[in-house]
C-alpha cells in the first residue's frame, strides 16, 4: 500500500492535503476517508495515493470509509475540470457532487427492547415503572423515553434527548437495565429508507411476542377499550396497512399501538418508503399519438448520434407546444432499451411535476429523481439506487448532472437557457456546461432543448459546435397565439390614472370567463406592494441588511426583504422623519389577485408564487385545479410561465414582465424575451386558439417587439449584434469578481488594492472594469464592490483570475470574501 494519500477536503482553500496511510488501511482513489483537520474530523475524497514524503509532518488517516470509489474515474475527472474552470476548491466541488453528507455524521441511536416494552406496559397499568430507588422525576423521564421509543425505530440520541429531556446518564442506566439498546448508526448504509408500517392481523392473528412476561394480558377483541377500537377501525378503514407515522393523527395514547402489537392484533413491519411520486396526473402517454414529421426527424437524429457512441451536442429548438417532451421520452426509452443510461435535467423539478409524472408512467421503477426538495437521506437513497444500476433513467435539477450512472449515453437539458442551472454559491458551476463536458468525457450525446435557447447555445449552433434540430410548429398544427401589445403610458394618458389592468385586458378576461375558458395573468413580482414611500421626506423603507426596499405582504401582515428574508412590522410612521404620510406603492402578485377578485367577483382565482407555494404539493394542487376546471383564473409570477401544458387556457395577460428591462444587466433583454415567449406559450395549447394581452411600458423595445411577433431569429440577430459591440458573451468570456465585507472599510480597501493590482498586471486583450459598487451595494449585511472581466480567451482570463487570488492571499484578504464567478449569470 502507498504510504501517503492526498485528500480533497471541503474547505475554502485551493489545495489538497497529504495524510499518512497507517499500515493495514486501504483507502481508494475516489473513496472517502475520515481525517483530522484543525481541531475536527472531516471526511474528504482521496485524489491520489503515492509514496512521496511531504515537506511537513503529516497526520494519519483515521478511517477509510469506502472500499470502492464513490466517485468513479470519470466523475473525478469532471470534478477536477470544474475546480479548474470555475476556480473552486476541489473538495467543495466533490461535496457538491456527492449527496452523502447524511452518511458522514457519526451518531448513536436507541431502540426499545422487549423488556423495555414490558416495563412500559406495567407502568401504564400501575402508574409507575417497577419499584425502584429512583426519584419520581427520574421515573417519569424513563417512562417518557420508553413511551417515545415504543413506536419508533432507531431514534437518534439528539432527537431522543430533545424530545424527552433524558440525561445521558439516565439513558446509560436504562441501557444497563436492558430496557433500551444503543447502536451505532454511523456506518454508511446502502439501504433503502425504511418506514414502520402497522398491519392489521385480524382473525388469523399470529402469536404475540415470545416469553410469558411479554403478554400478560392477551385477550380477545371483545375486551378492546375505546382507544384500541378506534385505532383498529382506522387501520381497517385504510385497507389494513398504514404507516405508523400517519396514525399519530388519531386521538389515542401512544401506548395503545404497543398494546395491540403485544396482543397480536397488529404487527409492525419495516417497508421501504415508496418513492414519492408525483401526484399530478400523467398526461396522455407520449407514445399514444403519432409523432409529427419534425418529431420523428429529431428522434432519428438524436438516436443516430447516440448509436455512434461518440460525443455530439444537439440544440433542440422547438417552439412552445411543439412536443419536445415526447421527443425526450422517446430518446430516453431507446437508450434504456439498449441497456444504457440517460439523465434529464430540468430547471426546477418542483415546478415541472408533469415531467416526473410522465417519466413514472413510461419508465416506472427505472426512474430516479434528484431535486432540492429531498431530504439528505432521500437523496442518498436515490443516489445509491442509481449507482447500483437499479435506476438507469435519472431526472433532476442542477446537481443531477453528477448522477453516478454507468454507461451514460444521453444527457438532456430541458429549458437550457434557465438561470437556475447556474449555482449561485461555490462551486459556481453551470449545469448545462457541465453536462456538455461530462458528455464529452463519456463519449455521450448532449441535447439542449428550449423554445428560447440562450444566446450562447444558439451561437454555438450557428458555429456548428452543436447540430441544430428544429420543431418549428406546434403539434397538430395548432397556431401560436396572437399577441396584442398595450402601451401602458398611453393607457395612463387616456384614463388619467395609473392602471394595473388595462381596459383591453379586463374586457378580454370578461369574454373568456363568459365562455368558460381559462385565463392566466403574469406579474413577475411577489408580495402586495414592492415599495413603502414617505410623502414627507421622499425616503423608502429599506432592509437593514440590504440596500433594497422591503416588500409589503398584506395577508401575512409583514414587511419582507426578498433578498435576505429579513422581516419587519408594517410601519405606521416613516422610520426616517416620523411623518404619518407613508404610502404603499406599486403592485405585486398578491395585490393583483385582490384586484382581479374585485373586478370579477364570480371568478375562481388561484395564485402561484413563492408565498403560496411552500412545497411541490401546493404547486401541483394549483395546477391540478386549473387542469380540472376548478379554477377560472391563475395569477402568479414567472412560476406560471414555465412548462405547463394546460389545454383550457386561451388567454394570457401579462401585467408586468418587463421590469428587468430597467436593470443594469446585459442579459435583461434576453431574459425578458424568454419570459414573454414562455408565458405566451401557455395560451392556446388545446383545441381553441390562444391570445396574449401584453401590457408594457417599453413598447418599442426590441425584446418586446420580437416576442410579440414570435420572431426568435430576429431577436437573436439583433441581440448578437449588441453583444458583439459590447464584448459580452458569447463573443467574450466574462467573470464577475465580487469583494464583500460587513465592514465598508475592508470592502473598500480590498477592492482598491486589487484594483491597483489589476491595473499593473493588466493583460493584453482582457478588459477589467472596476472596482465599482455592485448594483446592489449592500446585501445580507455585506458591502459589495466588483470587477467585471471580459476576455476573448478563457485561458488567459482564468490565468489572470488565479494570479489575482494568489495576490489576495498574499494581502491576507480572506478567501471567502473574494468571490470569483466565471461565466456569471447574475451581475447584480
Ligand atoms: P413543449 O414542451 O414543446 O412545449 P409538450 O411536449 O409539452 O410541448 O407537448 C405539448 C402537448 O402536445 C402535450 O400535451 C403533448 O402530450 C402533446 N403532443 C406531443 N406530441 C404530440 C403529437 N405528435 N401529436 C399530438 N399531441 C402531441
Ligand atoms: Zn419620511
Ligand atoms: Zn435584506
Amino acid at each position: 500500500m502507498p504510504l501517503f494519500c492526498d485528500v480533497a477536503l471541503a474547505v475554502p482553500l485551493d489545495m489538497v492535503f497529504t495524510y499518512a496511510v497507517p499500515p493495514g488501511m486501504e483507502p481508494v482513489v475516489g473513496g472517502r476517508v475520515l481525517v483530522p483537520f484543525r481541531q475536527q474530523r472531516m471526511s474528504g475524497i482521496v485524489v491520489e495515493l503515492h509514496d512521496r514524503p511531504p515537506q511537513v509532518k503529516t497526520k494519519k488517516v483515521i478511517e477509510a470509509l469506502d472500499l470502492s470509489p464513490v466517485l468513479d474515474e470519470q466523475l473525478l475527472k469532471l470534478g477536477k475540470w470544474i475546480a479548474d474552470y470555475y476556480l473552486a476548491p476541489m473538495g467543495e466541488v466533490f461535496r457538491t457532487m456527492l449527496p452523502l453528507s447524511a452518511e458522514f455524521k457519526r451518531s448513536v441511536a436507541y431502540r426499545i427492547t422487549d423488556q423495555g416494552r414490558l416495563a412500559l406496559h406495567l407502568a401504564g397499568m400501575s402508574g409507575s415503572p417497577a419499584r425502584s430507588k429512583r426519584t419520581p422525576e427520574q421515573q417519569l423521564v424513563e417512562f417518557r423515553v420508553l413511551d417515545y421509543l415504543a413506536e419508533r425505530e432507531g431514534v437518534r440520541e439528539e432527537r431522543l434527548r430533545g424530545a424527552t429531556r433524558g440525561a445521558k446518564t439516565l439513558l446509560a442506566g436504562m441501557v444497563q437495565k436492558k430496557w433500551i439498546a444503543r447502536e451505532d448508526v454511523s456506518a454508511a448504509r446502502d439501504a433503502a429508507r425504511l418506514v414502520k408500517v402497522a398491519v392489521l392481523l385480524g382473525a388469523e392473528a399470529s402469536p404475540p411476542l415470545d416469553g410469558p412476561e411479554a403478554r400478560p394480558h392477551t385477550g380477545s377483541a371483545k375486551t378492546l377499550n375505546a382507544n384500541q377500537l378506534a385505532l383498529i377501525e382506522a387501520l381497517a378503514a385504510s385497507g389494513g396497512r398504514v404507516p405508523v407515522e400517519s396514525l399519530r393523527g388519531l386521538d389515542v395514547p401512544r401506548t395503545t399501538l404497543g398494546t395491540l402489537v403485544r396482543r397480536g392484533l397488529i404487527k409492525l413491519v419495516d417497508e421501504p418508503q415508496c418513492f414519492t411520486t408525483s401526484k399530478l396526473k400523467p398526461r396522455q402517454s407520449p407514445f399514444e399519438f403519432e409523432f409529427s414529421a419534425a418529431q420523428k426527424e429529431a428522434l432519428a437524429k438524436i438516436g443516430e448520434a447516440v448509436g455512434s457512441r461518440k460525443f455530439a451536442g444537439l440544440l433542440l429548438h422547438g417552439i412552445t407546444g411543439s412536443g419536445k417532451t415526447a421527443v425526450y421520452l422517446a430518446c430516453m426509452r431507446q437508450v434504456l432499451e439498449q441497456g444504457r443510461s440517460s439523465i434529464l435535467l430540468v430547471p426546477e423539478i418542483g415546478l415541472t411535476p408533469a415531467v416526473a409524472a410522465d417519466l413514472h408512467q413510461v419508465f416506472g421503477d427505472e426512474v430516479a429523481i434528484l431535486h432540492s426538495g429531498l431530504s439528505d437521506a432521500e437523496r442518498a437513497e436515490q443516489w445509491h439506487r442509481i449507482r447500483r444500476g437499479a435506476a438507469r433513467v435519472v431526472a433532476g435539477t442542477r446537481s443531477a448532472v453528477f448522477a453516478p450512472v454507468s454507461d451514460l449515453a444521453l444527457i438532456i437539458v430541458d429549458e437550457e437557457q434557465d438561470s437556475s442551472y447556474k449555482q449561485e454559491e461555490t462551486p459556481r458551476y453551470h449545469a448545462r456546461d457541465v453536462a456538455v463536458m461530462r458528455a464529452k468525457m463519456a463519449g455521450a450525446v448532449v441535447v439542449l432543448g428550449s423554445a428560447t435557447p440562450s444566446l450562447e447555445s444558439y451561437y454555438n449552433a450557428k458555429k456548428n459546435k452543436y447540430a441544430l434540430v428544429e420543431l418549428p410548429d406546434r403539434v397538430e398544427m395548432r397556431p401560436l397565439p396572437e399577441v396584442e401589445i398595450i402601451d401602458m403610458r398611453q393607457e395612463f394618458q387616456e384614463t388619467g390614472q395609473e392602471q394595473v389592468i388595462s381596459r383591453k385586458l379586463a374586457e378580454e378576461i370578461r369574454e373568456r370567463l363568459e365562455k368558460k375558458e381559462q385565463v392566466m395573468v403574469l406579474l413577475n413580482r411577489r408580495g402586495y406592494s414592492p415599495v413603502v414611500l414617505c410623502r414627507a421626506c421622499g425616503k423608502t423603507l429599506q432592509c437593514k441588511n440590504c440596500a433594497v426596499s422591503m416588500t409589503h405582504h398584506k395577508r401575512e401582515r409583514k414587511m419582507e426583504c426578498h433578498y435576505c428574508g429579513h422581516v419587519e412590522r408594517i410601519p405606521d410612521k416613516c422610520v426616517h422623519c416620523g411623518s404619518e404620510y407613508v404610502y404603499f406603492v406599486g403592485t405585486g402578485s398578491e395585490k393583483l389577485e385582490e384586484l382581479l377578485h374585485g373586478m370579477f367577483p364570480q371568478a375562481r382565482i388561484g395564485r402561484l408564487d413563492r408565498d403560496t407555494v411552500r412545497g411541490r404539493e401546493d404547486f401541483e394542487h394549483a395546477l391540478n385545479a386549473l387542469n380540472e376546471g376548478a379554477l377560472d383564473m391563475l395569477v402568479g409570477t414567472q412560476m406560471i410561465a414555465k412548462g405547463h401544458d394546460i389545454h383550457g387556457v386561451t388567454l394570457v395577460g401579462v401585467v408586468g414582465a418587463d421590469m428587468a428591462l430597467g436593470l443594469p444587466d446585459f442579459r435583461a433583454a434576453e431574459r425578458t424575451f424568454q419570459l414573454l415567449t414562455q408565458v405566451a406559450g401557455r395560451a392556446g395549447r388545446g383545441q381553441s386558439p390562444g391570445k396574449v394581452v401584453l401590457q408594457t411600458y417599453f413598447q418599442e423595445h426590441y425584446a418586446v417587439q420580437f416576442a410579440a411577433r414570435h420572431d426568435f431569429a430576429g431577436f437573436y440577430e439583433k441581440e448578437l449584434q449588441f453583444r458583439a459591440w459590447m464584448h459580452y458573451p458569447p463573443y467574450s468570456a466574462i467573470a464577475n469578481v465580487l469583494i464583500r465585507s460587513e465592514k465598508l472599510d475592508d470592502a473598500l480597501t480590498w477592492s482598491g488594492e486589487l484594483g491597483r493590482w489589476f491595473e499593473k498586471t493588466r493583460h493584453e486583450g482582457i478588459r477589467v472594469l472596476g472596482p465599482a459598487a455592485a448594483p446592489i451595494t449592500r446585501l445580507k449585511r455585506d458591502y459589495r464592490y466588483h470587477f467585471i472581466l471580459k476576455s476573448p480567451s478563457r485561458e488567459k482570463m482564468n490565468a489572470l483570475l488565479r494570479a489575482m487570488l494568489a495576490e489576495a492571499a498574499v494581502r491576507k484578504i480572506p478567501r471567502t470574501q473574494v468571490i470569483v464567478d466565471v461565466d456569471a449569470v447574475w451581475l447584480m
